[in-house]
């Protein structure tokens, strides 16, 4: 691939970029596919990022972190997919973060802050998904009352990814019932849950096993007793905090997708120029040549609204449309890319030891989660194009 092509932005941090892919090479596909086989958490890769400071980068210096930019982050996450290592294990605390710190208290910030900077506390957890309410989130049905100085939390979550492996969670919950409410987004609050000892109180925790290796469960709450200085922001204002954190989170995805498809493209381009089927390189086709080269064309393009979508958002603009389109366009590239790779190796893409079928399993997973790509579809017609809401 060529690499002057791909590192000419001003978004490009080749510093951070060369220091993450170090770390990576310490955790090759034998790695990833023991902990795949084992449903294990990837805990020496999460705690070799943390050591060195990666998950921090984006919480300001005062607190404890890096204060790097937006585009420090993506980075990191490409560089980290692009090695064929997954960020699946930690990338929820680079962004879960941004709402405490955008919308949190002094004292909450000065509380977390440099504990999830330094690796001493974990906010990996993100509760927002239910059984009944996945794209349509403020449907959703778990409750939050007053009570004196706490708040009784009775509901359910499901798809709560690393809450085992988190010591806070980021929930979103009604404090206002829906029928008292003008809008369905009112009434909605983010407050901080304690999960360490979840099972010995009104919390459990039950792991989902899923396709591929992604530490995911559903949370069931009966009763718990959250401490009201736990809310985040202002009661009833909580679907807007966690919708002002989007666009973040669907860049530093779509750089993950842009990681995970130029892993799958090098992988295609070498295997196509090394397996020799009728006595030459199966690369000498162009049945086997275009697809890797289209696959290229979709990631270089995609890549190009990534870079813009960090841009506009770290000069401290609000970039919905290019975070979303960034999203979108990532996530089909690295899905397209996949197929390519799986269709480059013949039977040898579906050998474990390939890692081929483990990353394509993965990579899936980004057109559907954290926002499936229909729902994108229908911010850009309303929001950018103008026409009706279709739901
Ligand atoms: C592995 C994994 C990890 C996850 N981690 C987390 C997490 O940590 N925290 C969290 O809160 N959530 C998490 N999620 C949940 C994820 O965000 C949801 O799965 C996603 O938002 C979609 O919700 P749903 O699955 O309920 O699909 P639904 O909302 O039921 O939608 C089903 C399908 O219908 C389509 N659809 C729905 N409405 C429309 C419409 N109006 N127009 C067109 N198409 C429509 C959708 O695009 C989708 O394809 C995770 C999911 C997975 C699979």
């Amino acid at each position: 691939m060529n690499h002057e092509l791909t590192m000419n932005y001003e978004v490009n941090h080749r510093d951070i970029r060369e220091s993450v892919a170090r770390l990576c090479a310490d955790f090759p596909g034998e790695y990833w596919r023991r902990c795949d086989r084992e449903r294990a958490y990837p805990q020496a890769f999460v705690s070799a990022l943390t050591e060195a400071g990666f998950l921090g980068a984006l919480i300001p210096e005062a607190y404890g972190g890096s204060g790097l930019p937006l585009s420090a982050a993506a980075a990191i996450l490409e560089e980290i997919h692009r090695a064929g290592c997954n960020a699946a294990a930690c990338h929820a605390q680079m962004y879960t973060m941004g709402t405490l710190l955008r919308h949190g208290s002094e004292a909450q910030k000065q509380k977390y802050l440099p504990g999830i900077a330094a690796g001493r506390l974990r906010l990996q957890a993100f509760g927002v998904t239910e059984p009944d309410s996945g794209a349509d989130t403020t449907s959703l049905r778990t409750t939050a009352r007053r009570e004196g100085d706490c708040y009784r939390v009775n509901g359910q979550k499901i798809w709560t990814s690393r809450a085992e492996y988190s010591d806070q969670m980021l929930l979103l919950c009604r404090t206002t019932p829906l029928k008292a409410v003008g809008k369905k987004t009112d009434g909605l609050s983010v407050l901080l849950v304690d999960l360490r000892g979840a099972g010995e109180k009104n919390l459990s925790v039950r792991p989902l096993r899923t396709m591929m290796n992604h530490s995911t469960t559903e949370v069931f709450f009966d009763d718990l007793a959250v401490p009201v200085e736990n809310l985040v922001g202002e009661e009833g204002r909580g679907f807007h905090y966690i919708l002002s954190g989007m666009n973040a989170e669907r860049i530093l995805i779509a750089a993950e997708c842009i990681g995970d498809a130029k892993w799958f493209i090098e992988k295609s381009a070498a295997y196509a120029n090394r397996r020799s089927v009728f006595n030459r390189p199966i690369g000498r086709n162009q049945g086997v040549q275009f697809p890797i080269a289209r696959a290229y064309a979709d990631m270089r393009a995609a890549e190009l609204m990534v870079h813009e979508a960090a841009r506009l958002y770290d000069r401290g603009g609000r970039p919905g449309e290019e975070a979303n389109l960034a999203k979108l366009l990532a996530a089909d590239a690295s899905w397209a890319a996949a197929e390519v790779c799986m269709e480059t190796h013949g039977g040898f893409g579906f050998a474990e030891e390939y890692d081929i079928e483990r990353k394509y399993r993965e990579a899936r997973l980004y057109r559907t989660a954290p926002i499936p790509t229909n729902l994108i579809l229908s911010y850009i017609a309303e929001h950018v194009l103008g026409m009706p809401r279709s739901y």
